[in-house]
């Protein structure tokens, strides 16, 4: 299975790995000239992504045709699951939670400054809004559990 870093690389044209765990290529989210974004691996596996340009992750994500999913590694199974239903484990730190809330809230904002001015949300747009609004949901009982 490849790695989300992989996966997210594997779309960009010609990323360049400028150090370790840290690589640079052309914003697929807007008309990039010069190498804008940047991906980076974390020690747990994530990827971090980030347009100098301004582009939030979401529209970065669009572009790529990946989801926040994609940037988080596969969750660990618990060596012989299966058997009896274990206690439930969490699936997400309080940070990744977070991170995912902040992501979700941004879409809602750019969403909210479509309508502010005087726009209409496509369909597209209205079925994303609703999967932000569940996503958010199973965060909070994701941090419940
Ligand atoms: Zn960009």
């Amino acid at each position: 299975m490849t790695s989300p870093v992989d996966n997210v690389l594997s779309r960009l044209e010609r990323p360049r790995e400028r150090q370790r765990g840290q690589w640079s290529a052309r914003c697929p989210a807007h008309d990039d000239r010069s190498p804008s974004l940047s991906v980076r691996e974390t020690d747990d596996g994530r990827v971090l992504l980030h347009c100098y340009s301004g582009c939030s992750t979401a529209q970065v994500l669009g572009a790529l045709g990946l989801d926040l999913a994609d940037l988080f590694p596969p969750r660990e199974r618990a060596p012989g699951a299966g058997a009896a239903p274990e206690r439930r484990r969490r699936l997400l730190t309080a940070g990744q939670a977070l991170e995912l809330l902040d992501a979700e809230a941004l879409l809602v904002a750019s969403s909210a400054a479509t309508l502010a001015a005087g726009h209409a949300l496509t369909d597209d747009d209205r079925d994303r809004l609703l999967t932000a609004s569940a996503r958010v949901a199973v965060l909070r009982d994701e941090v419940r559990a």
